[in-house]
């Protein structure tokens, strides 16, 4: 072997290669380079191939420890990191705020997240980061809107297996519905809904988006009274951001001039 080569740096082979693979935290890699190495020359591997077997262990080791699998389960509906969220363009949320929530304390502590306000502001995509986080740091994360998990809690409700599946749920630390108040819900999906939030109340996180705020929660579950203990039991341990202004996807438009009108054929 050739561990007594010098590198660019001085440092022999071995002690550059615990030194970067430290900084990369990458101890599969480091584990896989001497062994691989030997078979590299045994078996005559290219350079390339010898890489890639290299990175290959690692990548297996971060698979196996298994964020890339969470996320995958968590069901996404696109992969949105906060390191992509432009906070220039959102005023109205705290670099500062969404940073302290991506340290995940409100998962630990079973703490929720509410983001409300207006379609375009980046409530689902800073509910995704913050999830991909989650993913990345060990958690159980399961994404859904709102009416998609009305859905899926009828479902076990009509075969008798609803108080399994909220057991089930309540495994989950982190939940995320998107898109409260896109559909009012029915009396009875109102009720599951409720059910499924109070369930998990003080047990596990939720991150809850909705386009409508509290005061209209009402119309969203047709009953003042469970929208006010609905908000009571999420708001109770929660962080409620408020985001505003225009849809991101319509920035750099002008939207204070009245388009001409189409002159049709
Ligand atoms: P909402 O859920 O509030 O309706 P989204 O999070 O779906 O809005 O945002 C709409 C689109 O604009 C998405 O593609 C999202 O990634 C992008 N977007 C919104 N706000 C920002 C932002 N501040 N920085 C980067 N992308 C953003
Ligand atoms: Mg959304």
């Amino acid at each position: 072997m050739t561990t007594t080569t010098a590198t660019s740096s001085g440092r022999d082979v071995t002690s550059e290669l615990a030194y970067l693979t430290r900084v990369l935290k990458a101890p599969a890699l480091r584990e896989a380079a001497s062994r691989l190495a030997e078979r590299a020359e045994a078996e005559q591997w290219s350079f390339e191939e010898y890489l890639a077997a290299c990175l290959q262990r690692e990548v297996a080791a971060r698979d196996a420890h298994g964020a890339e699998s969470r996320i995958r389960a968590a069901r996404f509906p696109s992969r949105k990191s906060l390191e992509d969220f432009d906070f220039d363009h959102q005023r109205s949320v705290k670099r500062e705020t969404i940073t302290h929530l991506g340290t995940l304390d409100f998962v630990a502590g079973k703490e929720n997240v509410v983001f409300l306000g207006p379609p375009g502001t980046g409530k689902t995509h800073l509910a995704t980061g913050l999830g991909i986080r989650a993913c990345q740091a060990g958690h159980r994360v399961a994404f859904a809107t709102a009416a998609e998990w009305v859905t899926r809690l009828a479902k076990a409700h009509e075969t008798g297996r609803l108080d399994e599946e909220l057991v089930r749920l309540g495994r989950i630390p982190l939940i995320i519905v998107d898109e409260v108040g896109y559909i009012p819900f029915e009396p009875e999906a109102a009720n599951l809904f409720f059910q499924f939030i109070s369930g998990r109340y003080e047990r596990a996180s939720v991150i809850v988006t909705s386009n409508k705020p509290f005061g209209r929660w009402g119309e969203v579950f047709g009953d003042d009274t469970v929208a006010a203990a609905m908000i009571d039991r999420l708001v109770h341990h929660a962080e409620v951001i408020s985001l505003k202004g225009d849809s991101y996807r319509m920035r750099g438009r002008d939207l204070g001039r009245v388009p001409a009108a189409n002159t049709r054929e």
